[in-house]
């Protein structure tokens, strides 16, 4: 089975093709053509992860699925949220993202944090939605240079590691968005089997 998995981010592709059962194959963006930018205009993870998929299937009528992540940190009332990408203002900046976000925790010990990813798989006229929770904390200092985004300033709980110091396997096995693609997964499985 070929889904397209509409993002314009490789870092989320490079995690997901791990994760993927050999029968289903991710297609990009590119390969479809698409290369615009797709506005995320909506208030809420969900809201977003829908535009996205909706795009895709409006304009190239076909199957896909999209995936919209925040990090919500307790302290700062579920800040960044869903305005996790351009925290820090235009334009995009993860380091300029990461500093504000350690500034604005300055002096503060609740450092409770977590990562929600939302995905919207559009199939066969209908829509469905998957979501996956990482709880987890925010360090003092970025520790690590693998992964993305807010990856080296957040340890996920009972773990030793920023997510930026571990392997794509380590951080799929606990990751918010590993969460989320093994249920999609598992309702591709199940749709196959009857
Ligand atoms: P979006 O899902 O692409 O809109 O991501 C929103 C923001 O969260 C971007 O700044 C990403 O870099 C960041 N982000 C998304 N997923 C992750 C992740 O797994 N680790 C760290 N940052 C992430």
């Amino acid at each position: 089975m070929k889904l397209v998995f509409a993002t314009h981010n490789p870092n989320k592709t490079k995690e997901l093709e791990a994760l993927m059962p050999p029968h289903i194959t991710l297609i990009n963006l590119d390969s479809i053509q698409c290369f615009e930018a797709i506005a995320e205009t909506a208030q809420t993870l969900e809201g977003n992860a829908k535009i996205k998929a909706d795009y895709i299937t409006d304009h190239y009528q076909i199957d896909c699925f999209a995936d919209d992540t925040g990090l919500e940190i307790e302290a700062l009332n579920g800040a960044p949220g869903v305005y996790s990408a351009r925290y820090a203002g235009e334009p995009q900046d993860s380091i300029k993202n990461m500093e504000l976000v350690l500034d604005n925790l300055k002096g503060i010990t609740n450092r409770k944090a977590q990562f929600r990813t939302v995905i919207a798989l559009n199939l066969a006229g209908k829509q469905y939605l998957f979501a996956g929770i990482c709880k987890g904390e925010i360090i003092q200092t970025k520790t690590g240079d693998s992964g993305f985004g807010y990856d080296p300033i957040f340890k996920p709980l009972g773990s030793t590691k920023t997510f930026a110091q571990m392997t794509l396997a380590e951080k799929a096995a606990i990751s918010h968005r590993g969460i989320a693609v093994r249920k999609l997964i598992a309702f591709l499985e199940k749709i196959k089997a009857h």
